[in-house]
């Protein structure tokens, strides 16, 4: 099969961890029989160097011809300062997400075997391991409602953020949520405030209804803070984890902490129709940008996603998860992961071993 990727390199290090995602999709190609066409779009920072905007027109249509898209990152402290949106690289990113209708935000949190060491959390808890997906509602809530701010006659100044979620929205992410855990161990959370809120009361009446269509699965209702505790508590009893905008950026910050390093976790955004946006949750790193330090693993497992969700290659990407779980337990890393020792290696190098292990 032949299949169109979108590359925004971007900024910083995106274009030296996209280059090793890159060669491993071509190891993968060569062994399975694929052929992966990649077609360059700039954006960000580098955009604004080369057009004058972030975001170039045409950008959407561009990533739209393709199957999938992988992003590095992008932005950096020399863009960091224009008062106008299409000169800031962040707004790239919102446009981009909304342009491709993203609602959808995967992001696992996945503690890989050989750094149980490096799990803030108690050994036991490390040992029985963590394996979870963050589904996270990603374009509407608090942080879409309509914002105000207002003078009182008695109490100063004011300033309210609606949260507001329709059936829609809450059913869209939800059968995202339920199809997801198919895939995997049949679980899922849903997590809400439903004893305070009327969206979340919302939400769950919709969950619940969604929960009859796949009796396959095991659902439970969870309150948003007895999920942050269960999360450090015991984040081994977690398969798929769904919830709204705001709760979900928490969670999955939180999610991504007891799991290590910021260089190895892979994120994916999708909608219904559109090409999904495959991308490491770290930024552009600038402080290691350009000296062969950054840490590529992030960005390889976002293209073993892209294989796994966009293209349902299934062996594909985990023939790349293996491989990078036999780099780590033979104890190979880069700087961020264990500091430097005779065992930690540049950007390119950990990418040679990967494809080798392919
Ligand atoms: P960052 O993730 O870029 O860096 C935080 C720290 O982690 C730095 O010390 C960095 O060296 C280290 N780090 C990050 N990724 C690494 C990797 N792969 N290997 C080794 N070390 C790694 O976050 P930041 O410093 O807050 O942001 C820098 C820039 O990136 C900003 O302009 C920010 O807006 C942008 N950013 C972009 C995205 C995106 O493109 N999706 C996401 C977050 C931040």
């Amino acid at each position: 099969m032949e299949y169109k990727i979108a590359l925004i390199r971007g900024d910083g290090i995106g274009p030296e961890v996209v280059g090793e995602a890159v060669k491993v999709l071509d190891v993968i190609g060569a062994k399975y029989g694929h052929k992966f066409n990649y077609t360059d779009i700039l954006m960000g920072g580098c955009a604004i160097d080369a057009v004058g905007k972030s975001y170039p027109d045409g950008t959407a249509e561009a990533c739209k011809a393709c199957d999938a898209v992988l992003l590095g990152a992008v932005g950096g402290p020399k863009w960091g300062h224009s008062t106008q949106p299409e000169k800031r690289p962040e707004t790239a990113l919102l446009s981009i997400r909304k342009d491709l209708g993203l609602y959808a935000n995967l992001r696992p949190a996945t503690l890989r075997p050989a750094l149980a060491d490096a799990c803030p959390l108690r050994r036991e808890t490390a040992e029985k391991g963590i394996d979870l997906m963050m589904v996270r509602e990603l374009t509407g809530g608090v942080y879409f409602g309509k914002r105000d701010r207002y003078q009182t006659e008695d109490r100063g100044v004011e300033a309210s953020d609606l949260m507001a979620y329709s059936e829609l929205e809450i059913e869209r992410i939800g059968r995202r949520a339920f199809e997801l855990a198919r895939l995997r161990r049949k679980k899922v959370s849903s997590v809400d405030k439903a004893n305070v809120l009327e969206t979340s009361r919302l939400w769950r009446e919709i969950m619940h209804r969604l929960a009859a269509e796949y009796p396959d699965v095991q659902y439970e209702d969870v309150l948003v803070d007895n999920c942050a505790m269960q999360l450090v508590r015991d984040p081994g009893q977690f398969d798929v984890v769904v919830t709204e905008n705001m709760f979900g950026d928490i969670l999955s910050d939180e999610a991504s902490m007891i799991t290590g390093s910021i260089g190895l976790l892979p994120s994916a955004s999708i909608g219904d129709t559109a090409p999904g946006l495959y991308e490491p949750i770290h930024g552009s790193a600038p402080d290691i940008a350009g000296q062969n330090k950054a840490n590529p693993i992030a960005a390889i497992l976002s293209a073993a996603m892209m294989l796994r969700y966009s293209f349902k290659l299934a062996a594909e990407a985990d023939n790349i998860e293996q491989a990078v779980d036999a780099v780590l337990a033979d104890g190979w890393h880069t700087a961020d992961m264990a500091g430097e020792s005779e065992k930690s290696l540049g950007t390119v190098e950990i990418g040679q071993l990967i494809c080798k292990n392919i």
